[in-house]
């Protein structure tokens, strides 16, 4: 077998798994290294999780031939309601004022992994899997690489290795990428409920003097709920009886749905932002989770990791069309500063929605009810966050 490669992709997550899609028919030989079988990802919990898709994603996810299996499982967002709990200011966006049939998407993790697994097995690539990376060393020629597989190592070369290998990146570890961390003390607690009420394809996003509350239509009577709380409320409401965790959370929603009833386990995800001193090393590319980790709060994590993707493969397409070098350090250079203003908003963006409605001082509370208040009235402004949730205010 012969394991000299164009483009290596370490990770073949959502991320990672939509790069090599990305490439198909591409002029480049192209290998994936992924640490866990189809099986042992379908086992993760993790997979439950919604992810809100923008509808730029669906669009991505459409060229990729993903979407088309994903659509018939995935729920239209028509409405967004937001809502500050205990105070009077609520904005609601429509799709139909944008002039778009939805502004944008809920799809359970699963569907969407499941639908990449099957457009990565039609591919003619070198699928190296389960493996894991333990070595690496870039040169001015290429990268070598060495796999741990089958309790064995296996040495490879590659002109670029991209590393889409999450938050937990490898890659990122064996060069020693400092990251920038802000913990926010938070936690999302995930989970689903049954509605008494129809959710008319209709997300809710409620601000808590703790922490954000999103329910994300699953189903016309099904929600998935990412309900933030502060890391040791968090631990006081997973430890709660299946009835008291309701009646909280019923309390802490209201009844803008009828009464909710538990449809599937709790589970906690630690939040903070992370964010790697650098997007690019010799030879090397960071994507998706292993560049950033986003608060879920403004459900941009996958969306933007995506958008990586996209545009590292329209890159990648160019050069090769011009018989560069795909490693080459300018290259790199270029797409990084390419890739950096658009992370930089969504960071942004993500981070003051942490900051602001999370935080109950009378006097910012007053004025985000102001803020939302004024934004409901004010159709300029709502197009804007419509365009926010949609995707594209992003890439402004
Ligand atoms: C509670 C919660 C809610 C969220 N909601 C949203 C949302 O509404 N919208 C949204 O856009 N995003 C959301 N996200 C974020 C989204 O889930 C992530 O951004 C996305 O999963 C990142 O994909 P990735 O491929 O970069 O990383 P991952 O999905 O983590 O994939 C990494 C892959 O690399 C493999 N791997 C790891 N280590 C190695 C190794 N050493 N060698 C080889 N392979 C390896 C792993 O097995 C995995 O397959 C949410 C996240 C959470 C936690």
């Amino acid at each position: 077998m012969n394991y000299d490669y164009d483009l290596l992709i370490v990770g073949g997550g959502l991320v990672g798994g939509s790069l090599a899609l990305a490439l198909k028919d591409a002029p480049l030989r192209v290998g994936v290294v992924e640490a866990l079988t189809p099986e042992e990802r379908r086992r993760s919990p993790a997979g439950h999780r919604a992810l809100a898709l923008s509808r730029g994603t669906a669009q991505v996810l459409d060229g990729l031939g993903v979407w088309r299996e994903v659509a018939p499982e995935a729920m239209a967002i028509r409405h967004i309601h937001v809502s500050d709990r205990g105070h009077f200011g609520k904005t609601r966006l429509h799709a139909a004022d944008q002039g778009v049939d939805a502004l944008g998407y809920v799809a359970v993790a699963r569907v969407l992994e499941d639908a990449i697994e099957r457009g990565l097995e039609r591919l003619p690539i070198d699928r190296l899997c389960p493996a894991r990376i333990i070595g690496l060393k870039a040169g001015a020629e290429g990268v070598c690489v060495t796999l741990k597989r089958d309790g064995e190592c296996l040495g490879l070369n590659a002109k670029l290795v991209v590393a889409a290998d999450g938050g937990n990146s490898s890659v990122r570890n064996l060069l020693g990428i400092e990251q920038e961390v802000r913990d926010y003390g938070q936690t999302a607690i995930v989970t689903e409920v049954r509605t008494e009420k129809d959710t008319r394809f209709t997300a809710y996003e409620r601000f808590t003097a703790s922490g954000p509350l999103a329910f994300l239509p699953l189903g016309r009577k099904q929600c998935s709920v990412v309900w933030t709380l502060k890391d040791a409320d968090a631990e006081e409401v997973l430890a709660l009886s299946e009835a008291e965790f309701t009646a909280r959370l019923q309390a802490v929603f209201g009844y803008w749905l009828g009464r909710i009833e538990p449809a599937a386990v709790r589970q906690g995800f630690p939040l903070k932002l992370v964010r790697a001193e650098k997007m690019v090393d010799e030879r090397v590319i960071l994507i998706g989770n292993a560049m950033h980790q986003i608060h879920p709060v403004a459900g941009q994590g996958f969306n933007l990791g995506l958008r990586d993707a996209a545009l590292l493969a329209d890159r990648l397409w160019a050069q090769t069309g011009f018989g560069e070098d795909i490693g080459e350090a300018g290259f790199l250079a270029r797409y990084a500063e390419a890739r950096r203003r658009d992370l930089a908003n969504v960071i942004r963006f993500t981070d003051s929605l942490v900051r602001i409605f999370s935080n109950g001082f009378p006097p910012l509370a007053l004025a985000r009810n102001l803020a939302l208040l004024a934004l409901d009235r004010l159709p300029p402004a709502k197009r804007l966050l419509a365009r926010h949730a949609m995707g594209y205010g992003v890439r402004l």
